[in-house]
């Protein structure tokens, strides 16, 4: 008996894969708050959250 594939730690390739994704910009954003009044822009924005190394941003809605 030798046909066990031995696929383990998967999750450390996939957080390495993640992190460079996000470090060449392909982060991967939730929206935290929809239709939040922005101050300096002076009206309505998005605020989304990348889940995996929480930066932030905003965008227009
Ligand atoms: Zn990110």
């Amino acid at each position: 008996m030798s046909n066990v594939i031995p696929f383990r730690k998967p999750d450390l390739k996939k957080r390495a894969k993640a992190h460079t994704l996000c470090k060449n910009g392909y982060h991967k954003w939730k929206i935290v708050q929809e239709r939040k009044f922005d101050v300096k822009q002076g009206r309505l924005v998005t605020l989304s959250r990348c889940i995996r190394c929480g930066k932030e941003k905003t965008t227009l809605t």
